[in-house]
């Protein structure tokens, strides 16, 4: 009973305490009620419609080490590859022609992409009268400015963690403060701002997952992206368990609860770990999609993951794909630039 009351009161006040989070994150028996109460609120606030995101990983050159991911610089075994601007600026043709009203560039921590170079990658997908996210890593606080001028509209960076202590056992090399002043920085630049964790590292526990969502709500986000962390084989973290998809749906339709009227994708590893794990994320909070369109032959070396979801896949066939899940739900595509509403309602000083 007291947990069906905390559900209630998170439903009409959109405020919970992290006592009240780990309270559902510890316990199962309740999931069902707390992933349909997500999914009311979503459409009260942000309506029936999912936006689609062209996510094109454009390099997979990394500078960074994280111990969990497949595309750290200590991985030899990838096969690394960065794909020139021009093509690109054709890949995100393509996308704009098949309907999509944004695309997201997406890599590894790769130093070849200078801020000149990305500035003349950012202006030249704003010449397709694209909106465009970016999530390319941690930059210097005029790098960020730099990218906003030349039109980026939103950035995608995740805290990973808020839990300090296990940021640096996952991080060698990186400092938590630098990451959560990047968030900060973007805030303050007027981008709409993308942040997110990722869930099951090993000894992250539901009290740090707690602070994590409160943290989202903190820094003023815009769009949150919850992860469940799979494992990768040429990884130090390739014994660890890893996270699951309940755990992941459970801690993303807490963040839709407290945040009404942010973004939330429904994420590839949501995906990977099981076949409708997209669709169970959309009926559980979640009102975006980010279907992949890099040119076939680079997907496969964009392994964050072992078997990664749809990395066979042609841009064309993935549009498809989402389109038809996105029908047997009963919902519809966005056909705007699907900014958040609380983005907006804040640059209309509400
Ligand atoms: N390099 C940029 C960064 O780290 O922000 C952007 C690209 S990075 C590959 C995008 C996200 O992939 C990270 O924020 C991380 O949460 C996720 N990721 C990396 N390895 C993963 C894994 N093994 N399982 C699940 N998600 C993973
Ligand atoms: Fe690099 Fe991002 Fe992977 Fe870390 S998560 S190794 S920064 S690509």
């Amino acid at each position: 009973m007291y947990m069906h009351d905390l559900i209630k009161k998170a439903i009409t006040k959109h405020d919970l305490t992290k006592d009240d989070i780990v309270f559902l994150l510890n316990n199962d028996e309740y999931s069902e009620e707390l992933f349909k109460a997500a999914d009311e609120v979503r459409q009260k606030y942000v309506g029936d419609e999912i936006h689609l995101r062209g996510l094109m990983e454009f390099s997979n050159y990394c500078k960074n080490n994280c111990y969990y991911c497949g595309l750290r610089r200590d991985n030899k075994e990838l096969t690394r590859y960065r794909i020139d601007i021009p093509t690109i600026l054709g890949m995100a043709e393509h996308g704009r022609d098949m309907g999509l009203k944004t695309v997201v560039l997406q890599s590894g921590e790769d130093v070849w992409f200078t801020k000149e170079r990305m500035i003349e990658l950012v202006s030249g997908i704003k010449k397709l009268d694209l909106a465009l996210t970016l999530s390319v890593g941690e930059k210097p606080t005029e790098e960020y400015e730099a990218y906003k001028e030349a039109g980026a509209d939103r950035f995608l960076l995740r805290i990973e963690t808020t839990d300090k202590e296990l940021y640096a056992k996952c991080h060698p090399g990186q400092v938590w403060e630098d990451r959560a002043r990047c968030l900060r920085d973007m805030k303050r630049q007027g981008y709409e701002l993308g942040s997110g964790c990722i869930l099951g590292l090993p000894g992250q526990t539901m009290e740090s997952l707690a602070d994590d969502v409160l943290f989202f709500r903190e820094i003023g986000a815009d769009m949150v992206g919850v992860g469940p962390f799979i494992p990768h084989p040429d990884t130090p973290f390739k014994n660890e368990k890893g996270g699951t998809l309940n755990t992941g749906l459970k801690v993303m339709a807490l963040i839709r609860l407290i945040l009404p009227d942010i973004n939330i994708p429904a994420t590839t590893a949501m995906e990977t770990l099981a076949p409708n794990g997209q669709v169970k994320a959309l009926q559980s909070g979640a009102n975006v999609i980010m279907p992949n369109i890099t040119l076939k032959q680079f997907r496969e070396h964009y392994q964050l993951y072992q078997g990664k979801s749809s990395t066979n896949v042609a841009p064309d066939k993935s549009l498809e794909i989402v389109h038809e899940k996105i029908k047997s739900i009963g919902r519809t595509v966005g056909l705007d630039y699907g900014q958040s509403p609380r983005w907006l309602a804040e640059r209309q000083g509400l």
